[in-house]
């Protein structure tokens, strides 16, 4: 068995202030260093149930958080960003049993993580058919073209809830919850112990009922900071701008939302 682990750093236990996840910040070494430790419980579970090969995304900010050191030898660990559309997923495909993430957060525009944002922090929000989205959701949708179940989700209480609407059958781990500036965190060695057993029961049960339905259609709006930007993108095809602040970007083809995103934001 194959699995592929995309990890973030805000949906980590006890994140709570950008300073944590900067690398160029001193507080940045002890939060990476609960992210590592996050993935490696993942990491074991997965093996405890029988998989042997795993290749994890390291997909915060620089892409250089994860200490690789510290997890298992059958790993592969992606670094850095290649341009690929995948983006948080870039190096998954079909020969994947399992998609799981962990330290993921709530999207922009809701307020359940004080770090909540989607795909890059100098938009306010991305909404898809009507709804925010978040980075869970963009990537689960490049699993459900490529018929990966997305078995597991470690993060902020606000997302699990949101995965829980998108597929109950997929299992959450929050580990922390967000109100306002604050966050309440559960001990960090405990969400590895959670992580650990989660990601081992998820891959025991019944996969097939974890994939994720794509929308036959999709219309996205994108809210910038600021209404020059919105003038600006809405050069981009099929792109029209409907408020000071949003485009609106039709398609029928997943591929071209990821594109759009791509050059968008
Ligand atoms: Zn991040």
């Amino acid at each position: 068995m194959k699995i592929f682990i995309s990890a973030d750093i805000e949906g980590v236990t006890g994140v709570t202030h950008w300073d944590e996840t900067e690398k160029t910040k001193s507080d940045h070494r002890e939060f990476a260093h609960q992210m590592t430790l996050e993935v490696k419980a993942a990491c074991e579970g997965a093996i405890d149930a029988g998989v042997d090969e795993i290749w994890i995304k390291d997909a915060h900010d620089t892409a250089r958080n994860i200490d690789h050191n510290l997890l298992p030898r059958n790993t592969k660990l992606i670094r850095g960003w290649s341009g690929h559309l995948y983006s948080m997923v870039q190096g998954l495909d079909e020969t994947f049993d399992a998609l799981i993430f962990i330290g993921y957060h709530s999207a922009g525009g809701t307020d359940s993580n004080p770090l909540a944002h989607t795909m890059n922090t100098g938009i306010d929000s991305i909404k898809l058919n009507g709804e925010y989205i978040s980075e869970f959701l963009l990537h689960s949708y490049i699993a459900g073209q490529l018929d990966v179940p997305v078995v597991f989700l470690s993060g902020d209480l606000g997302l699990c809830n949101e995965v829980k609407k998108v597929n109950n059958n997929i299992t959450t781990v929050p580990v922390k919850e967000g109100i306002g500036n604050a966050t309440i965190n559960i001990h960090p060695q405990l969400a590895l112990d959670l992580i650990r057993d989660g990601v081992k029961k998820s891959l025991k049960g019944n996969i097939d009922l974890c994939h994720i339905e794509l929308p036959n259609e999709f219309e996205l709006d994108i809210r910038y900071r600021d209404h020059t930007m919105a003038l600006r993108r809405s050069a981009y095809p099929n792109t029209e701008q409907i408020a000071p602040k949003i485009v609106r970007f039709r398609t029928n083809n997943y591929m071209e939302v990821l594109r759009a995103i791509e050059f968008l934001l």
